[in-house]
């Protein structure tokens, strides 16, 4: 190769997508209209109108640049979160955060820390910039915080934790992660990954801003491409004290949230019916597919996101099955999990529709 790359940008294996329901249709002839895509945890329910209707009003304003400091969001999400504005980050989804700490925290050759099967991009953003992983067995597909904790090393500068955990769908209850927050060394910043906490059922929710207020080592992120159906905008949002929102906000491109979506998001978070109407839907859909895998007799993992992992064997060829019958589910083999499949709740009727196919892929 004669361009000069880091060895450690050769070495990324780039991230896998959920494959586009308009690149299956054209593959194996199908019409794209009847297409099941449940491969990347998108809210069947799409966005919310409240927010479609301020997308339509905000499109008026295109032709400037959005606000850089996302203002009008920041002070909604301050008010709701009762933090400052200046403990908020927003990110082009909440990936851009993940990749805000690692820029603005990891030097070439420190390390990271995050468990075994836990979301791709951490070990992306540990890797585009150098620095060295350190990969926690999981314990019972979840993480094991204790094993993490004792993983960290002198030059550890940051931890990934999802909560719940994707592809795992695993989910580590609130008083263990205080107990692991408290223990963490002062110097070693904890980046607490809550894409799915609106899936949470009632008993188990609990405030991690309050976690925020007690640790100046923490970062929550959350987003709104999951419960609140905008995946396809690109928002999501760091909390943490004002030092790490500080350093965050001098590696974070000036204009990283379009307009578009910052007036989304606006209007989504006031929006608590749309909300409590994804959660009811996940959580039906959630129980119909387990339910199913109980009766099919098939090893699944109790999810508490809005999807859930189910082993079936020869999953590439299970995949590629449900692929010519229309439906698209995640193989995740790439995390490590060769036997298992990531379906994502869906409609009713498009879980039905899955259930349908699976069977048929499972007795071909
Ligand atoms: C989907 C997901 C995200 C959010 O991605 P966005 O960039 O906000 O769309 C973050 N963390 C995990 C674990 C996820 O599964």
């Amino acid at each position: 190769m004669s361009i000069h790359a880091p060895a450690y940008v050769r070495a990324i294996a780039p991230y896998q997508a959920g494959k586009p329901t308009s690149e299956l249709a054209r593959q194996y002839g199908l019409n794209e209209a009847e297409i099941v895509k449940l491969a990347s945890n998108e809210n069947p329910l799409g966005m919310p109108e409240s927010a479609r209707r301020a997308v339509v009003a905000a499109m008026a304003e295109v032709g400037r640049y959005p606000d850089s400091n996302g203002f009008e969001l920041k002070q909604a999400l301050s008010r709701r979160m009762d933090v400052p504005q200046e403990w908020i980050t927003l990110g082009n989804g909440s990936n851009d955060i993940l990749e805000l700490a690692a820029h603005s925290l990891l030097a070439p050759g420190e390390s990271a820390v995050y468990a075994q099967h836990a979301f791709a991009v951490y070990a992306l953003a540990t890797q585009e910039v150098g620095a060295r992983a350190i990969v926690v067995p999981a314990r019972n597909y979840g993480h094991d915080l204790q094993a993490m904790l004792a993983a960290i090393e002198a030059d550890t500068r940051l931890v990934f934790v999802a909560n719940p955990n994707n592809p795992t769908g695993t989910f580590v209850e609130a008083p263990e992660v205080e107990r692991f927050l408290e223990r963490v060394p002062a110097d070693t910043v904890v980046l607490y990954d809550e894409a799915y906490t609106e899936y949470l059922p009632p008993e188990l929710r609990y405030d991690s801003v309050s976690w925020v207020r007690r640790f100046p080592n923490l970062i929550v992120s959350r987003t709104f491409s999951k419960a609140y159906g905008m995946a396809g905008l690109r928002i999501g949002y760091g909390i943490a004290q004002p030092e790490l929102t500080d350093l965050m906000n001098r590696v974070r491109q000036p204009f990283n949230v379009n307009s578009l979506a910052q007036q989304a998001a606006l209007a989504a978070l006031g929006d608590s019916e749309f909300l409590e109407r994804s959660y009811r839907l996940n959580r039906d859909g959630l129980q119909l597919l387990q339910s199913a895998f109980d009766r099919m007799g098939l090893e699944y993992v109790p999810s508490y996101a809005n999807f859930v992992m189910v082993r079936v064997g020869d999953a590439a060829a299970v995949y590629e099955r449900l692929l010519r019958a229309g439906v698209i589910v995640r193989p995740v083999g790439g995390y490590g999990l060769p036997e298992w499949l990531r379906v994502s709740v869906g409609l009713p009727s498009e879980n039905e529709a899955f259930l349908k196919a699976f069977e048929g892929a499972l007795a071909a």
